[in-house]
C-alpha cells in the first residue's frame, strides 16, 4: 500500500513549463562523445594552449598576496577594481565617459550577461530577432523569459573569382532582415564576430541593423566575446559606437575568450544605466556576485593592457597574430583534403564544407537525422577527430538547408593542430588507395 502511495504522489510533471523543448544541448551531447572517442577535439571552442603569465601570475598574487578580504564577497554588480579599468578601457573603444558603478556590470561569463540580459528585457509575448548561425543559447535563453525567437539567416553568396569562401560572402538580405521587425520586435541579438562562422559584420551591415533598431525602437544584444578575435587587418566595430545606439544596446564581452582562460568565467556588460539598471535586479537575485579572486585578476590583465594598449607587447594585439597563423594553417590542412574551408574573418572558429564526405559515411536507415550530425558522430568516433554541425546553429525550420557543413575550434597548440592534419591525411591517402 505505501509503495503505491508514493508512486501515485509521484505522477505529477515536476519540471516547469518554460523547460519544454529546450532539453537538448549540444555541447552536452557531443562533448559526451568527444571525450569517450577523440583523439584531437578541435570540437569546443576552448584554448589548449596556457593562458598568459601575466595572468595567471596575477590570480597568484591575488591568492597569496596578503590581502584576505580578496577571499570574501565583493561588490555585487562587479568587484570595484575590475569595473574600473573596464570603464576606463571601454571608454577609449566608444568614444564615451563611462560611470563604473551604473555602465558596467561583471557576470558570470557572458553566458550569465546573455541570461541576464533575456530575462530583465524581453517579456512574454516579445520577439526577439537572432541571426543564423547562431551561438546556440539565444535560441532557450528567449524561450525561458517567454519570448518568440524570430530568425533570419546569413546566406552563402559563393564567389566566382576566389576557389575558397569567406565568412564575408555570408550576408544578410536587407529586405528580408527589415521584413522581421515589427512593432512585437523588442530585441535584435547581434554577434560579431560571429560564432561559428567567423564572419565580423561590415560597417555597412551594422548601420542597416542600426537603422532597423532606432526605425523600430529595438533594443540590440550585442555579444562581442571574440571582440579582439579579427584577422587580415579587419576591424571589429561596436554596434554601440553607432548613431543612436547606445541607448539602445548592450554589449557584452568576456574574459575567458579576451585573455584564454575560458574556466575563469568572467564576463561583463557595458551600456546605458536606463537598461543595466534591470540587467542588476536579475543579477542580484540570481547569481549575486561573481568570485572575487578572479575579477581581481582580470582586473590587473585589463590594466596591463590599458599600459600597453595598441603596443606590439599587449596580449590583445599578439593573441590575434598567433591565432591567424593557426587559422591559416587549419586552412591548408583541410583545403588539402577536400573539407573546403570557408575562411573566418574573426573568431577561432572555423566552418568547413563536408558534402565530397558523403561516401565515407555509412547511411542509417530510417534516421532522420541531418547528415553533418551523422557524419561529425561518425567522424569523432572512427577518426578520432572531434568538430561541431553546423545545423546545430540554426533553427528548426531552417537547419535542414544546412547540413552539409562542421565547425572546427582552432584556438589549439600546434601540435593539437599537426595531430588533426595527421588524422585528416592519412584519412585521405585511405580514400585515394
Ligand atoms: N557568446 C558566444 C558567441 C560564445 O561563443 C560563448 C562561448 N562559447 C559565449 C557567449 C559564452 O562565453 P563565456 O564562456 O564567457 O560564458
Amino acid at each position: 500500500f505505501l509503495s503505491h502511495f508514493l508512486q501515485a504522489k509521484m505522477s505529477r510533471q515536476v519540471q516547469a513549463r518554460r523547460l519544454e523543448g529546450i532539453d537538448k544541448n549540444i555541447w552536452v551531447e557531443f562533448g559526451k562523445l568527444a571525450a569517450a572517442y577523440s583523439k584531437v577535439n578541435l570540437g569546443m571552442g576552448f584554448p589548449d594552449f596556457p593562458a598568459p603569465d601575466f595572468l595567471t601570475e596575477a590570480f597568484t598574487r591575488a591568492l597569496g598576496g596578503g590581502n584576505h578580504m580578496l577571499h570574501q564577497y565583493t561588490r555585487a554588480f562587479g568587484h570595484p577594481p575590475l569595473v574600473k579599468v573596464l570603464s576606463q578601457f571601454f571608454e577609449k573603444l566608444l568614444g564615451r565617459d563611462l560611470d563604473p558603478m551604473t555602465n558596467v556590470m561583471v557576470t558570470v561569463g557572458a553566458y550569465q550577461a546573455l541570461f541576464c540580459c533575456f530575462q530583465a528585457l524581453v517579456d512574454e509575448g516579445d520577439e526577439v530577432i537572432i541571426i543564423e548561425p547562431f551561438f546556440d543559447c539565444y535560441e532557450p535563453m528567449v524561450k525561458m523569459a517567454g519570448g518568440t525567437p524570430v530568425f533570419v539567416p546569413l546566406r552563402p553568396n559563393p564567389p566566382k573569382d576566389r576557389k575558397l569562401m569567406s565568412s564575408a560572402d555570408w550576408q544578410l538580405d536587407p529586405a528580408e532582415l527589415a521584413s522581421k521587425f515589427s512593432e512585437r520586435t523588442k530585441a535584435i541579438v547581434l554577434n560579431s564576430p560571429n560564432n561559428p562562422l567567423g564572419k565580423v559584420f561590415s560597417r555597412e551591415e551594422l548601420g542597416l541593423i542600426a537603422e532597423l533598431c532606432v526605425k523600430h525602437d529595438v533594443l540590440c544584444i550585442s555579444d562581442e566575446v571574440y571582440e579582439w578575435l579579427v584577422y587580415d587587418g579587419k576591424q571589429h566595430i561596436r554596434i554601440a559606437t553607432l548613431q543612436g545606439m547606445w541607448d539602445r544596446t548592450v554589449s557584452i564581452g568576456s574574459a575567458g575568450k579576451t585573455f584564454s582562460a575560458t574556466g575563469w568565467k568572467v564576463g561583463w556588460v557595458v551600456g546605458p544605466d536606463r537598461l543595466l539598471q534591470h540587467l542588476r535586479t536579475v543579477h542580484q537575485n540570481s547569481v549575486y556576485l561573481c568570485a572575487t579572486i578572479a575579477q581581481e585578476a582580470v582586473a590587473q590583465g585589463f590594466q596591463r593592457e590599458l599600459l600597453l594598449y595598441g603596443k606590439p607587447e599587449s596580449y590583445f594585439v599578439q593573441l590575434p597574430k598567433e591565432l591567424q597563423q593557426k587559422r591559416d594553417w587549419l586552412v591548408q590542412s583541410l583545403d588539402g583534403v577536400g573539407m573546403k574551408p570557408i575562411i573566418p574573418e574573426g573568431t577561432y572558429f572555423l566552418v568547413a564544407d563536408i558534402s565530397q564526405f558523403k561516401s565515407d559515411v555509412p547511411d542509417v536507415p530510417n534516421s532522420d537525422e541531418p547528415y553533418d550530425y551523422r557524419f561529425t558522430k561518425w567522424m569523432i568516433k572512427n577518426k578520432g577527430l572531434a568538430a561541431i554541425p553546423l545545423s546545430a546553429f540554426f533553427s528548426e525550420a531552417h537547419k535542414n538547408n544546412y547540413t552539409n557543413f562542421i565547425r572546427f575550434c582552432f584556438a589549439k597548440e600546434e601540435a593539437t593542430l599537426k595531430a588533426a592534419s595527421d588524422i585528416l591525411q592519412k584519412w585521405k591517402l585511405e580514400k585515394t588507395s
